[in-house]
C-alpha cells in the first residue's frame, strides 16, 4: 500500500466506526489526503523527511496544531482554531507524518475514564458500554480499533498508561521535561508529560525518537543528547533486576489483574530476568498528594480561560465580573469546575502551608521513595490498573472511585520518572489488563527493552478487538 491507500484505510475505518466508538474530534480528512499524497511523490524520488514519513497518526486533541480545530475536550474551546503548530505537532509535520485527526479526551484531561469530555464518551472497542479509560481515552481506543497505527497522549496522573491498559495497547509517560510540553493544553504544569501511544513497544519507542527532545520553548524541557529509543530493544533482558511493590497488590483489586501480572513477573524470571519484592512505602499518600497538586496547578493554568483572552464567551454581560462568571460557568464542565474550586482552596491564605506545601513534602517522599529503590534494581513491575475497563456510569458519581483507579500510575507522575504500560492479559470477560514498568529517571531505554523482551515471548498484543457493535458493523 502507498501512503495515500493507508491514509485511506484508516478514513474509510474511523467513518465506519467512529460514530459508535466517539475516539475522534475532528477528522482532518482533505489534509491527510494531500500530505499522504506529497509522501508518496517523496517516496517515487527516494527522498524521505525520516521514520515517520508518511505514517498516520492521530493527536489527543489537547496538542495545538495550526488551522486544526483544538478543543482539549471542552465546551469553553468548542470554536478554538490555533494559529500555530505545537512543537511536537510541528515534529511531526516536519518528519512528514500524516495527521489524521483530532482524539476525544477527558475535559482539559481530567479524568479517568473519558466519560467528562464535553464531547461524550468514548466506548471501549473490546466491550460496548464500557470505558477506555481516561484522560487519553480516544487516543487508545483508537488504537486498538485499528483507527490510527500511532497516537499521541498526555500522561499527568495516569492517562497515556491507565487507557493503554484498559484497551489493551502500549503507551509510554516519559521522564518528566523529555517531550516537550510547548503546544499542550496546561493542566498541571509540573506533572503533564506528553508521550507516544501505539499497538507495540518497538512501535512506540520509534515514534518517541521523533518527540523526544530538547526545546527551548519550554522552560522545564531536559537539555540532554537525542536518544535512540530503539538502541536496547534486542538486548537481552538476562540479569536485570525487576522490583515488584508491595504497596501494589492490594486489598480490593481484582484477582485477575494481580493473577496477570504475578504471572508477567514469572516471564520476566523465564527471560533471565531476577524479580524480587520490594517497598514503596510512601505509595498510599500519592493518591491524596496528587489530588492537592494537580488541582492547585490547574486553578492557576485555566485562570487563563476568562471569555476574554481565551474560550467561550457569555452573551449580553451586565458588566466584567458577570461576564468572567457566566463565560467560565457556561463553559467548564463539573469535574474541571470542582477541580478549580479545590485548587483555589487549598492555594488560599491560611491554608496554602496545610494542604499544598505538605503536600509538597510528601511529593519529596514518594520521590525518595523511588531513588531508594533503584539504588537496588533496574526497573520497578506493577500492575497499571487495580482493576480492567469498569462499565459506564459506574463511577461518575462517586469522585474517590474514579480517582482511585490512577493509584498505580499517578506516584511515577509525582516522581517525574518513565513509565511504560503494555498488554499482559485478559479477563473472562474479555477485557485488557495491563502491567507497568517504571524506570529510573531518563531510562525509558530499559523499560523498552523489557517491554519488547515480553512481547517477543507473549502474544497479547496481537489480540484484536472484534468491534461487534450494536448498530450491525
Ligand atoms: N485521572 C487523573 C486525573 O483525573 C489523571 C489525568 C491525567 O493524567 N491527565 O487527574
Amino acid at each position: 500500500m502507498n501512503c495515500q491507500e493507508k491514509t485511506q484505510y484508516y478514513l474509510d475505518r474511523i467513518a465506519k466506526y467512529n460514530p459508535k466508538l466517539n475516539c475522534y474530534l475532528t477528522v482532518c480528512a482533505k489534509e491527510a489526503l494531500a500530505a499522504a499524497r506529497a509522501a508518496d511523490q517523496r517516496r517515487a524520488k527516494k527522498e524521505s523527511l525520516g521514520p515517520l514519513d508518511g505514517v498516520p497518526i492521530a493527536l489527543k486533541d489537547i496538542f495545538v496544531t495550526e488551522g486544526i480545530k483544538t478543543t482539549c475536550g471542552s465546551k469553553i474551546l468548542n470554536n478554538y482554531i490555533p494559529p500555530y503548530d505545537g512543537t511536537t505537532a510541528s515534529a511531526l509535520k516536519k518528519g512528514g507524518a500524516v495527521l489524521l485527526g483530532k482524539l476525544n479526551l477527558d475535559e482539559f484531561a481530567m479524568g479517568s475514564s473519558n466519560e467528562f469530555s464535553g464531547f461524550g464518551p468514548v466506548q471501549n472497542p473490546w466491550k460496548e458500554g464500557y470505558i477506555p479509560g481516561g484522560s487519553s481515552g480516544g487516543s487508545a481506543a483508537a488504537l486498538a480499533a485499528d483507527l490510527c497505527p500511532l497516537s499521541m497522549g498526555t500522561d499527568t496522573g495516569g492517562s497515556i498508561r491507565q487507557p493503554a491498559a484498559l484497551c489493551g495497547v502500549v503507551g509510554l509517560k516519559p521522564t518528566y521535561g523529555r517531550v516537550t510540553r510547548y503546544g499542550i493544553i496546561a493542566f498541571a504544569s509540573s506533572l503533564d508529560q506528553a508521550g507516544p501511544m501505539a499497538r507495540t513497544v518497538e512501535d512506540c519507542a520509534l515514534l518517541m525518537n521523533v518527540v523526544a527532545g530538547y526545546d527551548a520553548k519550554d522552560s522545564t524541557s531536559l537539555n540532554v543528547p537525542a536518544e535512540d529509543f530503539t538502541k536496547k530493544l534486542k538486548q537481552p533482558v538476562k540479569g536485570l533486576k525487576l522490583g515488584l511493590p508491595r504497596e501494589y497488590f492490594i486489598n480490593g483489586m481484582d484477582a485477575e489483574v494481580t493473577t496477570a501480572v504475578q504471572k508477567a513477573a514469572k516471564k520476566f524470571e523465564d527471560l533471565g530476568a531476577k524479580v524480587e519484592e520490594m517497598s514503596l512505602p510512601h505509595t498510599q499518600y500519592a493518591v491524596p498528594c496528587y489530588y492537592i497538586i494537580a488541582p492547585a496547578e490547574a486553578s492557576a493554568n485555566l485562570a487563563r480561560y476568562d471569555g476574554v483572552r481565551f474560550g467561550h464567551r457569555a452573551g449580553n454581560p451586565k458588566d466584567l465580573l458577570d461576564l468572567y462568571e457566566r463565560s467560565r460557568s457556561e463553559g467548564f464542565g463539573a469535574e474541571v469546575t470542582m477541580r478549580i474550586v479545590i485548587g483555589t482552596f487549598v492555594l488560599s491564605t491560611g491554608y496554602y502551608d496545610a494542604y499544598y506545601l505538605k503536600a509538597q513534602k510528601v511529593r519529596t517522599l514518594i520521590k525518595k521513595d523511588f531513588t531508594d529503590a533503584f539504588q537496588k534494581f533496574d526497573a520497578i513491575l506493577t500492575p497499571t490498573t487495580p482493576t480492567p475497563a469498569f462499565k459506564i456510569g459506574e463511577k461518575t458519581d462517586d469522585p474517590i472511585k474514579m480517582y482511585l483507579s490512577d493509584i498505580f500510575t499517578i506516584p511515577v507522575n509525582l516522581a517525574g520518572l518513565p513509565g511504560l504500560a503494555l498488554p499482559c492479559g485478559f479477563s473472562k470477560t474479555g477485557l485488557p489488563v495491563g502491567m507497568q514498568l517504571i524506570g529510573k529517571h531518563l531510562d525509558e531505554a530499559t523499560l523498552f527493552q523489557l517491554g519488547f523482551a515480553y512481547e517477543q515471548a507473549t502474544d497479547w498484543h496481537k489480540r484484536k478487538p472484534s468491534l461487534v457493535m450494536s448498530h450491525g458493523s
